[in-house]
Parts: structure tokens; sequence; C-alpha cells
């Protein structure tokens, strides 16, 4: 386990060297911070909760991290972004200018709505084939949407609706 995180944190390090593209960052940098928000996923999933993980970054360090906890917390609120949002805490209008938000799912309407209260620029989302949010929306407010649809982010979710199909859709606010 701390060879893991030695291991992590390495990779942080250079991950912040090599970023200068989608907003400074290039598609390995992209894929390692996925694999953070995937862990946070499974960490929820672990608590018996909505396996959807979420990170925050600014200037190639992780600033933030959360996953969902509406099951966990009797909460309406504490989807995967929303929970990373809180744990970053207060930041001002020039962080969250040049921050990314990782999610492993396509955001939904309440954590999109987030988005582009702080002025959020990227969103990179793990995939978008069990669920999407309003990204057609997100992408005329002007916020830039990287897409990795991403084999394991489908399978956690692909799994945990087929077996927990009312806990998802009261997830959603569906019927
Ligand atoms: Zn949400």
């Amino acid at each position: 386990m701390q060879r893991d995180k030695n291991i992590f944190q390495c990779r942080e390090r250079v991950v912040s060297m090599v970023r200068n593209q989608s907003q400074g960052m290039d598609a390995d940098a992209m894929e390692q911070f996925m694999q953070a928000a995937i862990q946070e996923a499974r960490q929820g999933l672990s608590e018996g909760g909505i396996p959807i993980g979420s990170i925050l970054v600014i200037d190639g360090t992780i600033v933030g991290r959360g996953h969902n906890r509406r099951i966990q917390k009797g909460s309406a609120v504490l989807h995967a972004e929303m929970d990373c949002l809180e744990n970053a805490g207060r930041l001002g209008y020039h962080d969250y200018r040049r921050a990314i938000l990782f999610s492993t799912l396509s955001p939904c309407d309440m954590c999109s709505g987030a988005v582009l209260l702080y002025k959020i620029p990227t969103v990179v989302i793990g995939e978008n084939q069990t669920f999407q949010g309003p990204e057609d929306y997100l992408r005329s407010r002007g916020v830039e949407l990287v897409i990795l649809n991403d084999g394991e982010c489908i399978r956690m979710m692909k799994d945990f609706i087929a077996g927990n199909p009312k806990l998802w859709n009261e997830d959603i606010g569906e019927e």
C-alpha cells in the first residue's frame, strides 16, 4: 500500500511536468488522473455506495478527491463531483479558472451546474455510455469536455446499475 502510494506520488510529479495540451494536460496524464478518480469510485463501492469518483486538479496537482456518498451519508447532494468540490474546500475565482475536474461518469445537471457556477474550464469524463449529463449545454457555455470512455468506468457503472436499479434511478432523479 505504501509502495503504491509512493508510485502514485511519483506519477503525480511526472504528470505535473508533462502537462501542456488540453489546458496543459496530455492524454497520458489524463489517464493517470482518471485512475485516481477510479480509486475513489472503488472506495465508494466498498462502502456500499454508488461507484462514481471525482478529483479536482490544479496546476498538475490533485487538490480535492471525492466519491458519491448519497447512500453512506443519507445525502441529497453528495454526488462524487460535489463531494470532491466540498473536500477541496473554499477556493478562489483564479483557482477554479485553472482547475480540471475529473469524474468517472458524465456529470449530471447538479454537478454541471457547479462547474458552471465556479467557471471550471475543463471536465475530463471517464464515460458517458451508461449516463449522459447536459454535455452539449456545458460546451455551449464554453466548457471543454474530454471524454475517455474508459472500460473500467463503464464496467463499474454497468454492474452497479444492473444490480441496483432503484438506487441508481434515485441518484439521477428518475422514478
Ligand atoms: Zn451529479
